[in-house]
């Protein structure tokens, strides 16, 4: 007789998922992986923050059971655009988490900043599989989540290219094969401006990658190199290694993603042309393989690939997180760092403020690793309000 394991059917199929952030760069390049995927994935749940009208054309061409939109003066705004089609709504932060329980078995965790956390939270203790591409969630509670996660069942694939990459290649089953990891990193617009040109550096220039379209924050984050700051702890959460077994290396042309280097000196890479649609396809289907609408990678065409050293005096953020990861003090690395984000964004601060509003922030907060939720929470609001004071001077 088999034994009834076998002939229920899993109560949570991976077939079926919640893409948290749907409006976004990544969501949008999600929801085209699914739509592209001959009806192998059904959707949800979709969420998104302001944008009524652009979750609820989604709404209307992907039929999720349920839609949650962040900012709760739109409730009645997505109520209206969804009438008549039985589609259920919710509004406000409860309802972001609500979205992450309903019974999807993949929940995509793409909300950008630690906004995203208490949903992200909510989808690790039920056990659903998470294709995880916000960052800032390991950042601030790596620990907490991935211990979440274990306890729940869940599965964390990065979605993030570098860790996907290194998710593809590295032994899981060996870990003490293995000698080093290498993030690699485009360098940004940046990469060879002076810190003088850098100072007069605009919105609009910052968020111009040379590589990749993403959201705003990331594109920043990006160009000061903080993104591969929260990489290298985002590394440090999802694989076990120590700090410094986690290296950067500047790679302009965004075709090496990741690099795992074994103790005999063989060193394994994943390529890909820079397209998120690949990651993504890996982190929805894992294990199997699904056919993605990229563009093949053509090595005899581009000819040369090219790496450099980081250059962590032009981009001091990348030393901070460093520092920030051996200090225990990451919650709030991650919180000035989206203040100062938002700030320069705003117009309000200079590029180089950024660094130099994460560094004194970083000064002014305890070293005490928070182990509750709760706790990252406050420790998340107090180094924001010391960066919000730090701000004021600076625009000042
Ligand atoms: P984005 O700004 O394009 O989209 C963000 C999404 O989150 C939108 O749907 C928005 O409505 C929603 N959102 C914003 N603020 C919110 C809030 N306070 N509460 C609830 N929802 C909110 O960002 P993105 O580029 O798609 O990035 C999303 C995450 O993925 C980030 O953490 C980023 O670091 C990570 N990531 C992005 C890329 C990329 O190529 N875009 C690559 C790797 C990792
Ligand atoms: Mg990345």
């Amino acid at each position: 007789m088999r034994a009834v394991a076998e002939i229920i059917e899993p109560a949570l199929s991976p077939q079926s998922v919640t893409i948290l952030g749907a409006t976004g760069s990544i969501g949008k390049s999600t929801l085209d992986v699914v739509a592209g995927s001959g009806g192998k994935f059904r959707i949800e749940a979709l969420t998104a923050m302001e944008n009524v009208s652009a979750l609820a054309a989604l709404a209307r061409l992907y039929r999720p059971r349920f839609v949650a939109i962040g900012n709760p003066a739109h409730f009645a705004a997505l109520k209206d655009a969804l009438a008549g089609t039985g589609i259920r709504a919710g509004a406000g932060a409860e309802a972001l988490v609500e979205a992450a329980m309903q019974p999807a078995g993949t929940v995509v965790s793409a909300i950008v900043g630690v906004a995203g956390l208490a949903s992200t939270m909510a989808a690790a203790k039920r056990g659903a599989r998470i294709a995880l591409a916000n960052k800032e969630c390991l950042v601030a509670a790596g620990t907490l989540l991935t211990q979440a996660a274990k306890a729940g069942g869940a599965k964390l694939i990065p979605v993030d290219s570098e860790h996907n990459a290194l998710f593809q290649v590295f032994d899981a089953a060996r870990p003490e094969s293995v000698r080093q990891v290498t993030l690699t990193a485009s360098g940004g617009p940046f990469r060879t401006w002076s810190l003088e040109q850098m100072r007069s550096a605009t919105p609009e220039m910052a968020v111009k990658h040379p590589n990749w379209a993403m959201g705003a924050k990331i594109s920043v984050d990006s160009a000061t190199m903080m993104n591969k700051g929260l990489e290298l702890i985002e590394a440090f959460h999802l694989f076990p290694l120590k700090a410094e077994q986690i290296e950067v290396l500047v790679h302009p042309e965004s075709i090496v993603h990741g690099l795992v280097e074994y103790v005999d000196g063989s060193v394994l890479a994943q390529l890909s042309n820079p397209d998120m649609r690949t990651p993504i396809a890996c982190a929805l289907a894992w294990p199997e393989r699904l056919q993605a609408a990229v563009k093949r990678l053509n090595l005899a065409e581009l000819k040369t690939l090219t790496f450099e050293a980081p250059d962590v005096q032009r981009f001091s953020a990348l030393a901070l997180a460093r520092r920030a990861l051996a200090e225990g003090v990451t919650v709030a690395l991650n919180a000035a760092n989206e203040a100062a984000v938002e700030a320069f964004l705003a117009g309000r601060i200079g590029f180089l403020d950024i660094a130099k509003t994460v560094e004194a922030t970083l000064a002014k907060v305890e070293n005490a690793e928070p182990s509750t939720l709760e706790e990252v929470f406050e420790a998340d609001a107090q180094a924001r309000a010391i960066a919000q004071s730090l701000l004021k001077r600076v625009a000042a």
